[in-house]
C-alpha cells in the first residue's frame, strides 16, 4: 500500500511512518508536512533515506499539491495528522487552527474524492467530547469542544462525517487521548515540565493541577490508528485511549521524582483556560478493541522511558528552546505569572 503520511515531521505522525516501516515491508509512505514550528526535520532523520520513504514540504491545503502527490505516488490511502494541535496557542490566535484542521481536511477530502483514494484515516481527538465529569465518552456523544483548537478539530471531524454520507468517502475518524513519548515538541504537558525541569526551572501548573487526562503512550495510540486504517469499517469513528487516567498534579510529581528534583520546581498559577479548561476526559474504547487493537505501554514505564529519553536526546530539544516561536509563545503565556523564573 502507498501511504500518505501527513503531517509526517511532527510527533505521532513520526512514530507513525516508523511503525509502518517496520511491520508492513510491501508499504511506502511519503510524507507531506508543511514544517511548521512543530514539525522538524530532525525528527524524522533516521528514516529518511529510507528507500520507501519520501518526504514533501507543503501545506495540506495546497490542491495543486495535494492533488500530483496522490496522482503521480498512486496513493492508496491518506493518514491525516497535519495539524495546529496547541490548545494554549488557539487562545492566544486561532485563525491557522481553522486554516489546517478544518480548511485543510476539507482540501484533503476534495483531492481524495478526485483521484479515488481507497482509504482516509483523519487522526482527531478525545478533545471535541468536551469534558466529562463521570462516566464515558462512547463514538455516539455529542461533540461539545471548549477551546478553539478542539472547536477546529470537531469542524474538520463534521467534514469528514459530511463527505462519507454525501459522496461515500471512505473516510475513518479516530479520536485518541493525551499522547506522550520522544519526539513531542517541548511545549505540551510532559515534554514541557520534563524539558524544562532538566534545567531546573520552575513548571507552571495550572489552577491546583487536579484535571484528569487519559493517557497514552504514542507507540499505542500508533497501533490502534493503523488498525483502523487497515481494519475498520468506512464511515465509522475509533476512540482510542487507555485507562490511564491520571491527574496533572500526580505527572508533575511522578517526573520530579524520576528525575529527583524537588516539589519547590512546582508554581501553581491561575488557570489560563479558566472556563476552557475541561477537567477530564474519559473514553470508552470497546469499538477499536473489537478490531483487535489493545495498548501494549503500562504507563509509569512508559513515562519512566520518555523522561529518561528526553535526558538522553537533549540534541533534538535544545534547538527548539532557542527557535522565535518556541521563545516567544512562552513569554506571552507565562511571561506575567513566571516573571523572572520564565
Ligand atoms: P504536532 O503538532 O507534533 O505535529 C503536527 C504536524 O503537522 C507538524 O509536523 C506540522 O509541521 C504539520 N502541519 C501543521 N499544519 C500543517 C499543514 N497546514 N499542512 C501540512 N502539515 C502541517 O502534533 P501531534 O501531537 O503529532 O498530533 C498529530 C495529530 O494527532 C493532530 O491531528 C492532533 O489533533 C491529534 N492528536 C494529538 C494528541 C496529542 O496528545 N498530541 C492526542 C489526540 C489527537
Amino acid at each position: 500500500m502507498n501511504i500518505l503520511v501527513t503531517g509526517g515531521a511532527g510527533f505521532i505522525g513520526s512514530h507513525y511512518c516508523r511503525y509502518v516501516l517496520e511491520n508492513y515491508p510491501q508499504d511506502k509512505i511519503f510524507v507531506l508536512d508543511a514544517l511548521t514550528y512543530a514539525g522538524n526535520l530532525t525528527t524524522i532523520s533516521d528514516i529518511r533515506d529510507h528507500p520507501r520513504f519520501r518526504f514533501y514540504k507543503g501545506r495540506i491545503e495546497d490542491e495543486n499539491v495535494v492533488t500530483r502527490i496522490l496522482r503521480e505516488d498512486e496513493i492508496d490511502a491518506i493518514v491525516n495528522f497535519a495539524a495546529q494541535t496547541h490548545n494554549d496557542r488557539s487562545l492566544l490566535s486561532s485563525k491557522e487552527f481553522l486554516e489546517t484542521n478544518v480548511i485543510g481536511v476539507h482540501n484533503l477530502l476534495v483531492c481524495a474524492r478526485r483521484t479515488n483514494v481507497k482509504r482516509i484515516v483523519h487522526v482527531s481527538t478525545d478533545e471535541v467530547y468536551g469534558s466529562i465529569t463521570e462516566g464515558e465518552f462512547t463514538e455516539e456523544s455529542p461533540l461539545r469542544p471548549n477551546t478553539p483548537y478542539s472547536a477546529s478539530k470537531a469542524g474538520g471531524d463534521l467534514l469528514c462525517r459530511a463527505h462519507f454520507v454525501s459522496y461515500s468517502t471512505p473516510v475513518i475518524i479516530t479520536r485518541g487521548g493525551n499522547t506522550y513519548g520522544p519526539y513531542q515538541y517541548p511545549e505540551k504537558l510532559i515534554s514541557f515540565f520534563v524539558t524544562r525541569l532538566i534545567d531546573n526551572k520552575v513548571v507552571p501548573l495550572y489552577g491546583d493541577g487536579n484535571q484528569v487526562r487519559e493517557w497514552i503512550h504514542v507507540e499505542d495510540h500508533v497501533s490502534g490508528i493503523d488498525v483502523a486504517l487497515r481494519y475498520g469499517k468506512e464511515g465509522e469513528i475509533y476512540n482510542i485511549a487507555d485507562k490511564n487516567e491520571r491527574k496533572n498534579i500526580y505527572i508533575t510529581e511522578m517526573i520530579l521524582d524520576i528525575l529527583k528534583k524537588p516539589k519547590d520546581l512546582i508554581r501553581f498559577i491561575p488557570d489560563p483556560r479558566g472556563k476552557a479548561h475541561d477537567l477530564r476526559y474519559s473514553m470508552n474504547c470497546d469499538k477499536i478493541k473489537k478490531l483487535g487493537w489493545k495498548p501494549k505501554v503500562p504507563f509509569e514505564k512508559g513515562l519512566r522511558s520518555t523522561v529518561e529519553w528526553y535526558v538522553k536526546h537533549q540534541d533534538w530539544w535544545r534547538p527548539l528552546l532557542q527557535k522565535p516561536e518556541f521563545k516567544t509563545f512562552v513569554a506571552d503565556f507565562y511571561g506575567t505569572v513566571l516573571g523572572k523564573d520564565l
